[in-house]
């Protein structure tokens, strides 16, 4: 897909710039919307960034917006926003209010992970709805004022949210990246990468140990330099082999 994806508002304290309630707007859509670029990136779609940071007013922002959007031909536009007033969870605005499968995703997506459910409403009267020729949609994550949804939203991070409407938009799974929980297979490969990095241990006098090395560590174990632990395993690896050997070589055992 050719995907349009606008980080909403110019960057915090210029005109045009994002409500501030406990998180700052501006900051938190260019933290979803950047991610949420970088995901479909390497999911393979074509991404163009219709994010606009420094104008000298809000109408110059949004047709700043505008002119990106349209400069190509696009297959969906996503504005990233985050709501204030008074209010919890997620909604996404399309023209005419119209559910189309992505926007009623987005909203199904950011529910399963906690968000309340504000659906899919009439957006016809936001500008970059009403501008773009691509079907746009403008999601409101939550709302920078309510304490709930921002405590939700900490606890989540901005790369679950954005992989979270990253599935919704291209309905493909997106292996979140800083998640720590290994799939079994992910781990089978891990542990067997790290088995193979281990270094073979010589324990016992057999066929096993190198020719080379046998008669210096014969001679150790004679002289009970070597004993080996409780079960008699000697737990020697290749360096000390060769530490031994050379030794011998200078006569140290002698
Ligand atoms: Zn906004």
């Amino acid at each position: 897909m050719k995907i349009g994806i606008n980080c909403g508002h110019t960057v915090s304290g210029i005109p045009g710039c994002g409500a501030v309630g406990i998180i700052d707007e501006s900051e938190e859509t260019r933290n979803v919307g950047l991610k949420l670029e970088k995901i479909l990136a390497d999911a393979g779609h074509t991404v163009y960034d219709c994010t606009n940071d420094y104008a000298n007013s809000t109408s110059a922002n949004l047709s700043a917006i505008v002119r990106m959007a349209n400069a190509q031909p696009l297959d969906l536009f996503v504005s990233i926003h985050f709501n204030s007033g008074g209010g919890k969870g997620t909604e996404v605005f399309t023209y005419g209010g119209t559910k189309h499968a992505e926007a009623v995703a987005v909203c199904d997506k950011l529910h399963a992970l906690g968000f309340a459910n504000r659906g899919v409403k009439y957006g016809s009267s936001l500008y970059v709805i009403r501008h773009t020729d691509a079907k746009a949609m403008l999601v409101e994550v939550c709302f920078v004022d309510s304490a709930s949804d921002v405590d939700l939203y900490h606890k989540l991070g901005a790369e679950t949210v954005a992989a979270a409407i990253a599935e919704a938009i291209t309905g493909q799974t997106v292996i979140n990246t800083e998640s720590e929980e290994l799939t079994v297979t992910q781990y089978e490969e891990l542990k067997s990468e790290i088995d193979g990095l281990k270094p073979m241990i010589y324990d016992y006098m057999d066929d096993n140990m190198p020719e080379w090395a046998k008669p210096t560590v014969q001679k150790l174990m004679d002289k009970h330099i070597l004993v080996g632990d409780d079960k008699g395993r000697l737990g020697l690896t290749m360096d000390m082999l060769r530490i031994f050997v050379a030794n011998d070589r200078a006569k140290l055992y002698d």
